[in-house]
Parts: C-alpha cells; sequence; structure tokens
C-alpha cells in the first residue's frame, strides 16, 4: 500500500505545486467579519440545498485581504476577505462560491490532497534529515494550484450549480474577467483568461439559452463580452464552426456524466488513501 501511494505521489510530483499562502496584513476599516461568515454562509447553504449536495460541505471567511478563495479536502471552502470587497455582488459571490464546489464534487481537492500530502511527507522526511523541521508544513496541504483542465471542469460544473439555486450563470464570467491575475486559485495559472471565459460563454449559451440571452449587467461582463465577441460572430457565421460547436458541447455533457459517476465512485478511494498518508506523517 505505502509502495503505491509513493508510486502515484512520485509519478505526479512534478505537476505538483503547494500554493504558498499569501497573506497579508488587513488594516481595511468598515470591514464586519460576522455579517461576512453570515453572507458567504447564506449564499453557500443555498447553492448546497437547491442542488442537493450531500456532502457536509462548510464555508468559511479568512481575514486576509488577498482576492482569493479555496477548496480543500476536507470539504471547506475558504473565501478571503480580499475576495469579498471585490466582487459586485451577492451573483459574483456566488459564482466564486460555486467553482469552488465544482472543485470538491470533481474530486479535484480529493486528488489533490492525497498528492501534497505525499509531497509534504516526503519534504518534512528531508526536513528531518538536516535536522530542521518546518513548521507548519502540514498546513500547506489544504490548499493547492488545480490544473487547466480542473479549473475548466470547476467552471462548468459551477454554473450548473449556480443555475439550478437561481443565480446568473453568466456573473461566472463577470467576476473572472473581473478578477483576472488576482485570483490566486482560478487564474494563477492561466496567463490568458480568454479562452476560459469563452469556454464558460459556449457552455451558458449551448446549456442555457435563455440566461445568455436576458444578459448580466455589470461592467465586467460588457467588457468580456467586447473581447469574446469577435470569435463568437465568426463562429456564428460560419455553419461548419457551429457544427463544431455543437459536436463539442455535446461531447462536453457525455464527458461531464461520465466524469460525476466516476467521482461518486473514487472519491472514497482517496479519502482512504489521505487517511492513510495522514496516519504515516505522524
Ligand atoms: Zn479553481
Amino acid at each position: 500500500m505505502k509502495k503505491f501511494i509513493f508510486g502515484i505521489v512520485f509519478m505526479l510530483i512534478a505537476n505538483v505545486s503547494v500554493m504558498a499562502a499569501t497573506s497579508t496584513a488587513t488594516t481595511t476599516t468598515n470591514w464586519d467579519s460576522a455579517a461576512a461568515v453570515q453572507r458567504v454562509n447564506t449564499i453557500g447553504k443555498k447553492l448546497i440545498v437547491a442542488n442537493g449536495i450531500g456532502q457536509n460541505i462548510t464555508f468559511k471567511v479568512s481575514d486576509q485581504a488577498d482576492i482569493n478563495a479555496y477548496a480543500n479536502i476536507n470539504k471547506e471552502v475558504y473565501v478571503y476577505k480580499g475576495l469579498l470587497q471585490y466582487v459586485t455582488d451577492d451573483q459574483e459571490l456566488a459564482a466564486v462560491i460555486s467553482h469552488e464546489l465544482g472543485h470538491i464534487l470533481n474530486g479535484h481537492c480529493a486528488k489533490q490532497g492525497v498528492l501534497n500530502t505525499g509531497v509534504n511527507i516526503l519534504a518534512c522526511a528531508a526536513a528531518k534529515k538536516v535536522g530542521n523541521v518546518a513548521a507548519g508544513v502540514g498546513q500547506q496541504l489544504v490548499s493547492s494550484k488545480m490544473s487547466r483542465k480542473d479549473e475548466f471542469e470547476a467552471d462548468i460544473t459551477g454554473v450548473d450549480i449556480m443555475t439550478k439555486a437561481g443565480y446568473n450563470p453568466l456573473a461566472m464570467i463577470s467576476v473572472l474577467n473581473k478578477i483576472c491575475g488576482n485570483y490566486v486559485d482560478i487564474l494563477q495559472s492561466h496567463p490568458s483568461g480568454e479562452k476560459r471565459l469563452l469556454n464558460i460563454y459556449n457552455y451558458v449559451e449551448y446549456n442555457y439559452p435563455a440566461k445568455l440571452k436576458s444578459g448580466f449587467k455589470s461592467d465586467s461582463y460588457s467588457k468580456a463580452l467586447t473581447m469574446l465577441n469577435p470569435t463568437i460572430q465568426k463562429r456564428k457565421a460560419s455553419a461548419s464552426l457551429t457544427k463544431k460547436f455543437e459536436k463539442e458541447q455535446k461531447k462536453l455533457l457525455v464527458k461531464k456524466e461520465k466524469r460525476m459517476a466516476k467521482t461518486a465512485k473514487t472519491s472514497t478511494i482517496w479519502d482512504g488513501y489521505y487517511t492513510t498518508l495522514q496516519l504515516m506523517a505522524q
């Protein structure tokens, strides 16, 4: 068992990087942390209830000024103070929380948690060897940088989650465009967010055409549309590109169904690996 787990860790170690906590001093006035916790929990619970998510997910607010949010293997969704002060409204906040729920539901957090724990065990072992045990290294396993594929999967799952709870899915485009370059989880590994925004736009157009038609009133969404419009219009004017678009979207839905079914089965396996690694780390 140990051999197998370390095999996985070594195979994937090159692809894993633990996100460094980028905390900054927080001295902003007019900050009501109790109200923030309530706001995040109200939206989070609304999303959970509307989607019948049975997992025991908790919502927390971090009192740090970073524009950030993340989910971890313990099924906790953290929203930073900096992000709360940066989103335009609850629609955008719901988009961020839905994206993080998307990571949990797609099994990304469980997988990354296992990999990071393995990496941290190796780091601790190395530190012990030179008599320098890195304090708090275990803490780093709670957050990680997701892959591009993971981000896209969390985006479209997030779109489904928020729409089902009555939020406007276009707020996902609005918030991502707005915070591009600031949001550590969402865009750190994506210097160019344009393709990602287009992917979300296409997904909304195919699956929620009425929502797309009614639009979203925000400066950021208008700017995103201006940026994406030449590509969208080009596709609409071309029969072959339209056909390709429809084929891609159909394929995406099939893949999504398969992935969700697989995650429902394998998440317990990742949880098992995680428990074993935690015991080994002690
Ligand atoms: Zn993400």
